[in-house]
C-alpha cells in the first residue's frame, strides 16, 4: 500500500487551505503553458461529470484540482454534464450533483453546460468527417466489432463496411439519425487505423443509434455520440485549455487529438492524474447505486456511504474536504489513500470550528448522596477552547446525574483510572466525586446506579489540599437531560480493498454488519436548540452532527468521526520509523 509523501502531510497539517499551490505536474504544465503563451495567457478547466450518480469524494478530488488550478492562475471553470448516456442519466442526479460541487465551494458562475447542447453540433462534425473519408457507417454489431478490433498482441481486421462511398455513408448516416434503422443495428466509425497498437485507434464507433427520450433534448435523437467524440469537441467548444481527466483515459488522448486535428478546431489538452482510491471505500458510482437498490444503506445520502451527500449528512465540512484533497494532490500513478487521513482532516477542522458539549452515549446513572436534593447549580463551561470567541455556557449539575457505562468498572483493570468502588474523580468543569458503593439488578446483576459522595470544596476542579485525581469524566444532569438517539457508524467495508472478496462471491460480502449502531443517549439540555447540520464535539468522544431525521423534540445525531486519531498514530510510528 502507498501512503502519501509524509512532508507533504506534515506541511499540510497546520494550513493546508493553502496547500492548492503546492507544486504538482499538473501545475508545472500550467506554469510551462503560461510562460509560452500557449493559450495567450488563458487557463480554462471544466469538471465533467456524467448524471449517471451521485458524486463521491473521489469526484471531489477532481473539483478541487479543476476549480484549484483555474482559481489560482486567475482562470475560469465550467460545470459540464456529461450527458450522451440517456438509459443512465436523470434529474435527480443532475440537481445533486449542482448542490454537492456547490456545498464544495466551487463556483462556475453562468458557465453551466451538457454535452446534449453540443447535439447538432456533433452531428455536424461527424458529417464533415464522413465528407473528408475519415468516418464510415458500418453495420456490424456490437459482439462483430468486438471480434474485428484485435488484441493487445493482433491486429484489427477491417469492417466490410469500412470502404464505402462518402455518399452511401452520408446517406445512410441521415436515415439512422431519422430514426429508419434499430438499436445496434449500425454505428458511425472513425476510420483511422484497424493495426494500431492503441485499441482506441482502431477504427473507434462515434455514434450509436439508440432510441431513448433524454432527459434534456426529448426524443429529438436517436442517435448518441460515444465518450470519446463528444468529450474532446465539447472542451473545444467551451475553448477548454486544460482537459484535467483521471489515468485511465491515458490511451484515449491520441484519439482525443485526433479529432480535435482532423476538424481543425480549438486545441485543448487533455492530463491525466491518479484516481483517488481510499481504503476501506468503494468510488464507484455503479457499486455505490447497487448498494442503495438492493438497500445496504438507507439512500445516496446514508452517513456511510463516500457520497459527498453522504459525508456531508454525517457532518463532514466543505474545508476538511479541500484540505484533504490538497494534501494528497496528484500523481502519474494509482495508489491507496488510508482512510484514516481524511479523517484527520475532518477532525483537524472540526476542532476549530465545532462547539463542545455533554453527552452520554451509554448512561449508568449516578446518585451523590450527599448532595441537597432538589439542588440545582449552574457551572460555567467553555464553548471552544480553540476559539475564544465561543464564549461560555451554563450547564446544570444536580444530585443525579448520567455518566458514560465506560467511565465505570467495578473492578477495575490496571490501567483503568476512571470511577470504580472508593476512587476519586473530577467531572468535567465541577466537582471531583468519589464512588462509595453501587446498587445493582437484583435479577442480572447488572450495575443500576452508581453511588458517589462529591467535595465541595472543589467546584473550581481542583481540590484546596492540592489532591489529584487521575480521570476527568464527562457527565449530563438526569432531571435536565434530553433524550436523543445517536447513530454510530463505522466503515461499511470490513475489508481494506471492499473488491477483494471471497471466491464466487460480490463485494457486498465484504460489508461490515456493524456499520451502524444506534444509542439512546443523553445530551445536556444546551443542545435543544441545535438544528439539523449544527456540528458538536461532545466531550471526550468524538464529532457529531444533526440529522435531517431530527423532529421538535427528538435530536438524532450521526458520530461525523470519534476523537481518536489513528491517522495521527499512524504518523508518528512512521516519524519514529
Ligand atoms: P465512477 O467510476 O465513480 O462512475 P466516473 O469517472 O465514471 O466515476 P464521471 O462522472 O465521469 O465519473 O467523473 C467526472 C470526473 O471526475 C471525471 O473527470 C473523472 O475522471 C473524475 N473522477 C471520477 N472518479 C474519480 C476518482 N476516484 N478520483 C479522482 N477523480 C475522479
Ligand atoms: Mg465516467
Amino acid at each position: 500500500m502507498t501512503t502519501p509523501d509524509r512532508d507533504a502531510i506534515a506541511a499540510a497539517a497546520p494550513g493546508a487551505a493553502e496547500a492548492s499551490e503546492r507544486s504538482n505536474f499538473i501545475r508545472d504544465i500550467i506554469l510551462e503553458d503560461l510562460r509560452t503563451n500557449k493559450y495567450n495567457g488563458r487557463v480554462q478547466t471544466r469538471f465533467p461529470p456524467e448524471p449517471n450518480g451521485y458524486l463521491h469524494i473521489g469526484h471531489a478530488k477532481s473539483i478541487c484540482i479543476n476549480f484549484g488550478l483555474a482559481a489560482e492562475f486567475g482562470g475560469k471553470t465550467n460545470l459540464r454534464f456529461d450527458d450522451t448516456n440517456p438509459e443512465k442519466e436523470e434529474q435527480e442526479y443532475v440537481d445533486s450533483i449542482i448542490a454537492d460541487v456547490h456545498w464544495l465551494g466551487a463556483d462556475w458562475e453562468d458557465r453551466l453546460f451538457y454535452a446534449s447542447d453540443y447535439f447538432d453540433q456533433l452531428y455536424a462534425w461527424a458529417v464533415q468527417l464522413i465528407q473528408v473519408g475519415k468516418a464510415y457507417v458500418c453495420d456490424l454489431s456490437a459482439e462483430e466489432v468486438r471480434q474485428y478490433r484485435g488484441t493487445l498482441n493482433e491486429p484489427g481486421k477491417d469492417s466490410p463496411y469500412r470502404n464505402r462511398s462518402i455518399e452511401e455513408n452520408l446517406a445512410l448516416f441521415e436515415r439512422m439519425r431519422a430514426g429508419e434503422f434499430p438499436d445496434g443495428s449500425r454505428t458511425l466509425r472513425a476510420r483511422i487505423d484497424m493495426a494500431s497498437r492503441n485499441l482506441n485507434m482502431r477504427d473507434p464507433v462515434m455514434y450509436r443509434i439508440l432510441h431513448a427520450e433524454h432527459n434534456r433534448t426529448g426524443s429529438k435523437w436517436c442517435i448518441y455520440p460515444m465518450y470519446d467524440f463528444a468529450h474532446g469537441q465539447s472542451d473545444s467548444i467551451e475553448r477548454i485549455t486544460h482537459s484535467i481527466c483521471t489515468l485511465e483515459f491515458e490511451d484515449h488522448r491520441p484519439l482525443y487529438n485526433w479529432f480535435i486535428e482532423q476538424l481543425g478546431i480549438f486545441p485543448s489538452q487533455q492530463i491525466e492524474f491518479d484516481r483517488l482510491n481510499l481504503t476501506y471505500t468503494l468510488l464507484s458510482k455503479r457499486r455505490l447505486l447497487q448498494l442503495v437498490q438492493q438497500g445496504h444503506v438507507c439512500g445516496w445520502d446514508d452517513p456511510r456511504m463516500p457520497t459527498l451527500s453522504g459525508i456531508r449528512r454525517r457532518g463532514y465540512t466543505p474545508e476538511s474536504i479541500r484540505n484533504f484533497c490538497a494534501a494528497i494532490g496528484a500523481s502519474k500513478t494509482n495508489g491507496i489513500i488510508e482512510l484514516a487521513m481524511l479523517e484527520h482532516f475532518v477532525r483537524e477542522d472540526l476542532n476549530k470550528r465545532a462547539a463542545r458539549a455533554m453527552a452520554v452515549l451509554r448512561p449508568v446513572r449516578v446518585v451523590i448522596d450527599n448532595y441537597p436534593e432538589g439542588q440545582v447549580e449552574e457551572l460555567e463551561a467553555v464553548n471552544n477552547p480553540e476559539d475564544p470567541s465561543a464564549g461560555t455556557r451554563n450547564v446544570q449539575f444536580s444530585r443525579v446525574l448520567y455518566i458514560e457505562q465506560d467511565d465505570f468498572r467495578e473492578d477495575p483493570p490496571k490501567q483503568f483510572f476512571r470511577l470504580s468502588p472508593g476512587r476519586e474523580v473530577r467531572l468535567r468543569g465541577g466537582y471531583f466525586i468519589k464512588c462509595t458503593g453501587v446498587m445493582k439488578d437484583e435479577k442480572t446483576g447488572e450495575v443500576r446506579e452508581v453511588h458517589c459522595n462529591y467535595d465541595p470544596a472543589t467546584r473550581s476542579g481542583n481540590a484546596p489540599d492540592a489532591r489529584k485525581v487521575k480521570a476527568t469524566i464527562h457527565w449530563v444532569s438526569a432531571e435536565h437531560a434530553l433524550d436523543a438517539e445517536v447513530r454510530l457508524y463505522e466503515n461499511l467495508f470490513t475489508k481494506e480493498d471492499p473488491n477483494e472478496a471471497p471466491e464466487g462471491q460480490e463485494f457486498t460480502a465484504n460489508l461490515n454488519p456493524g456499520s451502524l449502531e444506534v444509542t439512546s443517549a443523553k445530551l445536556e439540555p444546551s443542545l435543544a436548540i441545535a438544528k439539523p447540520g449544527d456540528r458538536y464535539q461532545f466531550e471526550r468522544l468524538g464529532y457529531f452532527c444533526v440529522d435531517p431525521d431530527s423532529k421538535p423534540g427528538v435530536l438524532v445525531f450521526n458520530r461525523t468521526v470519534p476523537l481518536r486519531d489513528t491517522w495521527a498514530r499512524i504518523e508518528k510510528r512512521e516519524k519514529g520509523k
